[in-house]
């Protein structure tokens, strides 16, 4: 079946490929086998040229790569460029921090020497979706090679011509051939590469599906692998903060990248002190929102990536409604109130929506909503934030807004999940450990857990 490329703005097939044969599958697995011998030997300060180059490359090639991701699946022009710049800074965080994270750790003994130093593994596959079609590969990427690693990419089929980007990029930087290729292949495919023995280890980034399945495998396997799966972060919001801030952040934080993002804001939990002011305003800001044709610069909000998004969403509010939840805007595919859009199709476009009093225990108030649909819920206090909070498979990210420095302690002990932001919105940043627990998947991205996730951690005595 060919991959294809569709605007889903527009509706527009963009382009089409075939998926690999079996020969150059074949002839590509061979490739990243022979770099894998080659290109850890490159020493530490070429890796960080070729790594500063690709971020220059990324900064040149910004209005190129963000008009792509855009026509691919649907991003804000803005929020694409922006994309972009984020994927130099990674570049350029890791070519200057590898030297330390890769650096061998003296180890008190009674041995004559002992020490920890770091190896790569090998080649790395990555799984990867198209919410963030560069910033999730390149978060992948730029640790993966640094510290000597190949990656394979198989990305999502959507952003064929993304994938390609990447790796024309990398070739482009001077990294030698083989570094990082792209696998242009459907995910049944994934099976036997992950399972060829010149892949040491696998990294997915996608739905709690694709990472169980991948995951078994691995395990079966005896190959290490990190997931990143969805998430429901709650937005959690007490009587001492401010509230003017809350409201626009909390818009923002629901709304990212068309509202799919897995540290989006999917739960709105709100203290009953100031619950009805904080809804009111909710309303009005998302209601405000200008939906429309991604590629305007003032547009904040444009389609789902693909049609099935928007049935998701169609359901999910159904069922919302159905379980006792009251509409309080949108909710109907379209472009709700405040499109400004002419040439787009309504087809993959759905307005920001928000319901009220959902029961806690009905079914879809713990899933994921992948697009601009907002739950509000009313809690009694902390304690009560945190019962619900958890109350959910996933476990991702939290974003809380308080000025009490005891509910900050009370909050960050209690919330299950990989990070809690105060006072401002869950974002990945090249400095910090990104990543979830239970049903979001285990491991860590970035920083420098990221990069040692897939290293060797070697113990060396010398007596
Ligand atoms: P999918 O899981 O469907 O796809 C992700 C990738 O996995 C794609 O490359 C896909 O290939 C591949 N894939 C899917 N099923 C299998 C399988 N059985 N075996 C091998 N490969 C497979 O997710 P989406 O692309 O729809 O992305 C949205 C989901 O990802 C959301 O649930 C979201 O929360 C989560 N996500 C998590 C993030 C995190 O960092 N924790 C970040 C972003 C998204 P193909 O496209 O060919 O089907």
């Amino acid at each position: 079946m060919p991959i294809q490329s569709l605007n889903p703005a527009t509706g527009q097939l963009l382009r089409s490929f075939d998926a690999l044969t079996p020969e150059q599958l074949e002839s590509k697995l061979a490739l990243a086998a022979q770099a894998a011998v080659t290109y850890p030997l490159e020493p530490l300060g070429q890796r960080a040229f070729w790594m500063r180059r690709l971020a220059i490359q990324l900064e040149n090639d910004a209005d190129d790569l963000a008009a792509l991701m855009t026509a691919e699946m649907g991003k804000t022009l803005r929020s694409a460029r922006a994309e972009v710049l984020k994927c130099a800074a990674g570049c350029r965080y890791y070519a200057a921090n590898a030297d330390s994270f890769l650096a061998p750790e003296p180890i008190e003994s009674e041995h004559a020497q002992s020490y920890v130093r770091y190896d790569p593994l090998g080649v790395v596959l990555a799984v990867m979706p198209w919410n963030f079609p560069l910033w999730q590969v390149f978060r992948f990427l730029a640790p993966a090679l640094m510290a000597g690693n190949i990656g394979l990419l198989k990305h999502a089929s959507n952003v064929p011509q993304c994938a390609l980007a990447i790796e024309a990029l990398v070739r482009r930087a001077g990294f030698p051939r083989g570094v990082f290729q792209t696998l242009l292949i459907e995910a049944r495919q994934v099976e036997a590469v992950l399972a060829d023995k010149r892949v040491a280890a696998v990294t997915v980034t996608g739905s709690e599906a694709a990472g169980r399945a991948i995951a078994a495998q691995a395990g079966w396997l005896i190959k290490k692998s990190v997931l990143e799966l969805g998430g429901s972060d709650p937005f959690i919001v007490l009587p001492s903060a401010d509230l003017d801030a809350a409201v626009t952040n909390a818009v923002q934080a629901r709304l990212i990248n068309n509202g799919q993002s897995c540290i989006a804001a999917k739960r709105f939990l709100v203290h009953t002190a100031i619950y009805d002011e904080f809804e009111t305003r909710f309303v009005a800001a998302m209601q405000a929102t200008v939906v429309g044709d991604p590629m305007r610069e003032t547009t904040e909000l444009g389609p789902m990536a693909m049609p099935s998004a928007v049935s998701a969403l169609v359901t999910q509010v159904q069922a919302a409604v159905a379980a006792g939840g009251r509409l309080l805007c949108g909710g109907r595919p379209g472009f709700g109130e405040n499109a400004v859009d002419t040439s787009a199709v309504p087809g993959c476009f759905f307005p920001p929506t928000v319901i009220a009093g959902v029961p806690r225990d009905a079914a879809v108030a713990k899933e994921e909503t992948f697009g601009p649909l907002a739950m509000l819920f009313r809690v009694e206090d902390v304690e009560d934030a945190i019962e619900l909070a958890n109350d959910t498979p996933f476990g991702l990210g939290a974003s809380c807004w308080t000025n009490d420095p005891e509910e900050q302690e009370r909050l960050a002990e209690g919330i299950q999940a990989g990070c809690v932001f105060f006072n401002a919105p869950v974002a990945s940043d090249p400095r910090l450990p990104f990543g979830g627990i239970k049903h979001s998947g285990y491991g860590r991205e970035l920083s420098s857990a990221g990069m040692r996730e897939f290293l060797n951690a070697k113990t060396v005595v010398v007596e």
